[in-house]
């Protein structure tokens, strides 16, 4: 399709299931460009291994997270490897950013600007939205590892799985939701969902190659293919037709597909046409649903619209509907304000829920999201650890309890 020699890559990817996609469909692209990937032998540490990718590949890529400063962190620990790097080793290998913190100075809802990033990234080469294949075909092409640069869209390209049965398929990009702690919005941008046509051709090319369980991956699922008033009505507990379920029932119908997952889906628009279609049989019996407190007035701060009664009363809802589905979630410990007793009120959340899977975090301020800029960060870091381990504790216990 373009002009390349055969090259070598490396991607490492940070972060969520998302970056994970992502990674897959730039691997699907750099192959069909001709690029071979390197494949790693095991190593004792990081540094050893970002040593062995310079030493050896054409082009390397950072798939970024900016969930934490903790993540961003390790991106700026690859630049400080990479400036020790004996450069007379290095086989001029081009080594490319891209993931959340980039979409967070390149999109068009900034976080902070793309010369503050290129300062404290100095060794990169170059940088490239999340998802954007012709930002990434332009950085190639900047670095003399491309001729030419052709249109290509994103829905065009076949992603690489390293999977044998299973794959990730993006249904939307970006989020529109806001919820007060979290970045994403800004590092990926608004809400934009893929055509039902793209996304059924897709599957149906993945089960033909011997795919059988797929993961529906957008920010949230369930708001996929609605306009932003659409978006803006839809509430949990209403009995409005969702797109997505309808998409849902569609896929369901494809021989050969197995299993169907999905992921995020957020409780305040997980409506009973939802809880309808998950009880078709290909549906998985593990349904992933945040709900990152407990108290009300805590979930009112994050902008998550739903009360804790709410969130039970769906959990009761699905656990009728499909009896051995198993339900996960996220939380959050720490929130600014958030007092012991409504740290309890999570807990008590936590017993009457029973997670078979919970992903307890401590929270963190991200630069330019409204919980860091309108809220004091005022839970000590000692208090957060004792909140997430007596959390952790109680979730370990309740997890075996009888539903
Ligand atoms: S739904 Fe909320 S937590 Fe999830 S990506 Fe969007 S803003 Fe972030």
């Amino acid at each position: 399709m373009l002009s390349s020699i055969s090259k070598t890559y490396f991607i490492k990817t940070f972060g969520c299931y998302a970056n994970e996609a992502d990674s897959g469909l730039i691997a699907g692209l750099l192959e069909d460009l001709g690029f071979v990937e390197l494949k790693l032998p095991k190593f004792k540490n990081e540094v050893e291994e970002i040593n062995y990718v310079l030493k050896k590949v054409d082009l390397f890529i950072v798939n970024s997270c900016s969930v934490r400063q903790k993540s961003e962190d390790k991106v700026y620990g690859i630049g400080k490897i990479i400036n020790q790097f004996d450069r007379e080793k290095r086989k001029r290998s081009c080594v490319l950013l891209t993931g959340c913190i980039v979409g967070s100075a390149l999109g068009n809802r900034k976080r902070y600007q793309i010369e503050d990033l290129q300062r404290k990234t100095r060794n990169f080469n170059g940088y490239f939205a999340p998802s954007d294949v012709s930002g990434l075909l332009k950085a190639l092409k900047e670095n003399n590892l491309m001729k030419r640069v052709k249109k290509i869209s994103t829905g065009k390209v076949e992603r690489k799985k390293n999977d044998k049965n299973h794959a990730f398929v993006n249904v939307s990009f970006g989020c529109d939701n806001f919820c007060s702690y979290c970045v994403v919005p800004y590092s990926r941008g608004g809400e934009v969902s893929r055509s039902k046509k793209e996304i059924l051709q897709e599957i149906k090319c993945l089960v033909k190659n011997g795919k059988n369980e797929i993961t529906l991956c957008g920010q949230n699922v369930n708001s996929w293919s609605l306009s932003k008033s659409e978006k803006a009505k839809i509430r949990l507990g209403n009995s409005q037709k969702l797109p997505f379920a309808g998409l849902l029932r569609e896929l369901h119908k494809i021989e050969g597909l197995e299993k169907i997952d999905f992921i995020s889906s957020n409780p305040f628009d997980f409506t009973n046409d939802l809880v309808e279609a998950i009880t078709l049989s290909k549906i998985s019996n593990y349904i992933h649903i945040a709900v990152q407190s407990g108290n009300n007035e805590i979930l009112k701060a994050m902008n998550r619209r739903y009360t804790a009664e709410e969130f039970l009363d769906l959990v009761k809802r699905i656990r009728k509907a499909k009896p051995r589905v198993e339900i996960g979630t996220d939380l959050i410990v720490g929130f600014p304000g958030e007092t012991k007793k409504q740290f309890m009120d999570t807990v008590k959340l936590v017993r009457k829920a029973k997670f078979a899977v919970a992903f307890i975090a401590m929270y963190s301020p991200r630069k330019g999201t409204v919980a860091q800029m309108t809220l004091k960060d005022d839970v000590p870091l000692l208090e957060k650890k004792r909140r997430h381990s007596y959390l952790t504790k109680v979730w370990k216990q309740s997890k075996n309890e009888k539903k």
